[in-house]
């Protein structure tokens, strides 16, 4: 069904590069009055490619704004103790704003250990408990950047979400739960009235079709069609899935939960895979890295 020609697409290409514009022009006004650069640490165990990748990416852009980037790239052999030690390090190195331990952890790590020993005023990913405890009190914290990075994509675009019905289809510790949590709070940008979806959620077409604002974070590739849509919705697509494709140089492209070929025809908004909310969160990450370097700095 062709619904409508006024569709648009949430740009998180053009969007991203305006928050880091914005993080270096203030940065460079802090590095010329004598400041340090802020530093980010970023902890790579193991060779998950699609962890390396995005590491690396951190680490680029981390660069290109004038931050020091701070890589460590360790076997997927050390221990749990070894590991503990690093992050206990950095969380005693007063040169360091923020630090993130690049998730999945190989098995015989324990990933909440690891996230709960990282001081949650350097906790740039926002995963510690004290920072979920804050996000759920409506208190200033550091939000997960996946999250925080659609809500910077919605507030871009002057999308209203404040009355409207907002359906979470995913309920994880890093992206649905933060995010429904964020719809709903009571803040300038938030408001909604939010139903969250998950894999026991019977007739999940149900909740979809209501969603005036509907959010896919379940991994799931192409799973949002066209008919669980509302017409006129706004749709964020979060998933990103690895597809294999011997026919391309990297061999995989990349694939959202939503079928963004149908439904493009009934959003009024919609975010690309890629190009949308996936370089909204490296953005977010830099903006949560910069708020931490200014607390520490006292600015
Ligand atoms: P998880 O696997 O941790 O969580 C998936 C969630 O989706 C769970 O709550 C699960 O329900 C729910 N779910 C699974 N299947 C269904 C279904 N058939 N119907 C309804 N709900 C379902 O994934 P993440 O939250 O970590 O990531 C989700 C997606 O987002 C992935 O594709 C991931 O790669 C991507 N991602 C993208 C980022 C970005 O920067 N754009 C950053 C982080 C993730 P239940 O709780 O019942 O198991």
């Amino acid at each position: 069904m062709q619904y409508n020609f006024i569709m648009q697409i949430l740009d998180g290409k053009l969007i991203s590069q305006t928050v880091k514009d914005g993080i270096k022009s203030e940065l460079e006004n802090y590095l010329s009055n004598g400041l340090r650069r802020p530093h980010l640490v970023a902890i790579l165990v193991g060779e998950d490619g699609a962890s390396r990748t995005y590491v690396d990416s951190k680490e680029r852009n981390s660069l290109a704004l004038g931050f020091d980037s701070t890589v460590l790239r360790l076997p997927a052999s050390t221990s749990e103790d070894e590991l503990i030690a690093i992050v206990e390090k950095y969380n005693n190195d007063d040169s360091v704003d923020g630090m993130l331990v690049q998730s999945p952890l190989p098995k015989h790590i324990n990933e909440n250990l690891i996230t709960q020993t990282i001081i949650p005023h350097k906790d740039v990913d926002g995963f510690h408990d004290i920072n979920m405890g804050k996000l759920a009190k409506g208190d200033e914290g550091f939000v997960s950047a996946t999250p925080l990075g659609v809500m910077m994509l919605l507030e871009a675009y002057k999308i209203p979400t404040q009355g409207k019905h907002c359906v979470v289809v995913g309920r994880s510790n890093i992206v649905g739960r933060p995010m429904s949590l964020l719809m709903s709070s009571n803040r300038a940008y938030g408001n909604a009235t939010v139903t969250v979806c998950h894999s026991k959620t019977e007739n999940l077409e149900f909740y979809t079709k209501q969603a005036d604002i509907l959010i896919a974070a379940l991994g799931k590739p192409g799973f949002v069609k066209a008919d669980m849509v509302k017409p006129g919705a706004v749709v964020i697509d979060v998933g990103i899935t690895r597809i294999e494709d011997a026919n391309r140089k990297s061999g995989f492209y990349l694939r959202g939960d939503v079928d963004f070929e149908h439904v493009q025809h009934i959003a009024d908004y919609i975010t690309p895979v890629p190009g949308g909310v996936g370089l909204m969160t490296i953005a977010a990450l830099l903006s949560n890295t910069f708020k931490a370097y200014k607390n520490h700095l006292g600015l």
